[in-house]
């Protein structure tokens, strides 16, 4: 049975002909020589990034389609022509069958990021693909690639506009408001992959005194203001900080019930004892290699047994990680772990995944990555 997987791994590979540079495109055969797959080579572990399974030449038309399809599909969404949220993920990589390409589209501003070098080749191609697709509905595209192409690659990628230009935007998200510099921002410049959790957390935060760990933009702290009435948030980054708080002054003006920490997670909540009743712990990917799973595991366990052990009774925890090679189940057990700890009484009331403009490969289980749970503690 064909599985379908969109990477073949250097070590099943039995023999390389002729010397392929990083990003050409290469065809992969069977030992019978049957055509299997079309992709992008790379030197390293993952060595062919496949762009179909189908006997193609991937060129300019065929991204075209692959592009279109991913709009379309967006568009099926009701994100494209939506008054409340401009701001969606346009391609998810190998979930929209394009592996190495990310496309973010802010309110106007599309942000693209390359993770392999075959992507970066066509980046100017794509600015074109951007520009007849989206016509007046795209004032600028945006190349981010510098931190994400391969370092051994050689390539030195410089960020720049590849069509138009821009200054920060101002997007909105299911009615609020926030700024994005994709510039100066982590990532593309915005978590959206939140969009969906943020919205089922503005359903639990009324009257409620809430506590935003990892904050970044203030995203989730927005939300809260809506019907909290206190939010903390709280971020090592004083950039971070910035940013939060300039998002809750743009929805809510000089507003009282919202204060900022620039600290240290772990230091935080040593002492937040019976302080909140509703706390978001969504950390960074605290694991980037497998090697670090353990360690990443115990991040987890830690940071929940703490916000666990302090909530206040019948308090809700929304609590999340990011890490590709963080399984659900793996995620789960940490967040057992902590709970069995403390001894308390907890419930699971969701469970958590990423937006549908983040699709899931099926034959890609590491596309989902984002895994989150929202906890009832007695
Ligand atoms: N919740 C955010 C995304 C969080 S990204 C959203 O919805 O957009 C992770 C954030 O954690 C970053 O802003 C980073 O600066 C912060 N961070 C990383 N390590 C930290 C630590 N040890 N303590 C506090 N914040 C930390």
């Amino acid at each position: 049975m064909q599985r379908y997987h969109p990477w073949i791994f250097s070590g099943a590979i039995k023999k390389i002909y002729g010397n392929p540079a990083e990003g050409d495109i290469v065809d992969v055969y069977d030992n019978k020589d049957n055509f299997i797959a079309t992709g992008h080579y790379q030197p390293g572990s993952i060595a062919v990034r496949i762009l179909s399974f189908s006997e193609v030449e991937p060129d300019i038309d065929f991204y075209w389609v692959r592009i279109k399809s991913a709009l379309k599909y967006r568009e099926s969404l009701g994100l494209t022509a939506n008054p409340q949220t401009n701001v969606f993920r346009l391609v998810h990589a190998e979930g929209d069958n394009l592996p190495g390409l990310i496309i973010d589209y802010y309110n106007g501003v599309a942000v693209m990021q390359m993770h392999s070098v075959g992507m970066y080749r066509m980046r100017k191609e794509f600015a074109g693909i951007l520009k007849e697709l989206l016509g007046d509905k795209l004032i600028a595209v945006y190349d981010k690639s510098e931190g994400t192409i391969p370092y051994m690659s050689g390539i030195s990628a410089a960020n720049e506009f590849l069509y138009g230009n821009s200054g920060p935007v101002t997007v909105m998200e299911n009615g609020f408001q926030f700024r994005v510099d994709w510039m100066s921002g982590q990532k593309t410049g915005f978590f959206i992959d939140q969009r969906e959790n943020r919205k089922l957390l503005g359903e639990y935060t009324e009257g409620k005194s809430v506590l935003n760990m990892f904050g970044y933009t203030g995203a989730f702290s927005v939300y809260a203001m809506k019907n909290a009435v206190l939010v903390h948030t709280v971020d090592s980054s004083s950039a971070a900080i910035g940013l939060a708080n300039e998002n809750v002054r743009l929805n809510y003006g000089d507003d009282s019930r919202h204060k900022s920490f620039n600290a240290d997670a772990f230091e935080f909540l040593k002492d937040i004892n019976n302080k909140y009743d509703l706390i978001i712990l969504d950390p960074p990917a605290f694991a980037k290699h497998d090697n670090i799973l353990a360690n990443a595991l115990q991040g987890y366990k830690r940071l929940n047994m703490r916000a666990i052990e302090q909530i206040k009774p019948g308090g809700i925890i929304f609590t999340f990680s990011c890490s590709q090679v963080v399984t659900r189940e793996n995620f789960k057990k940490s967040v057992f772990a902590a709970a069995a700890n403390t001894g308390r009484k907890v419930k699971i009331l969701h469970q958590m995944s990423q937006p549908p403009d983040h699709p899931v490969n099926i034959y890609h289980p590491e596309s989902e990555y984002l895994k989150g749970l929202v906890l009832y503690i007695e």
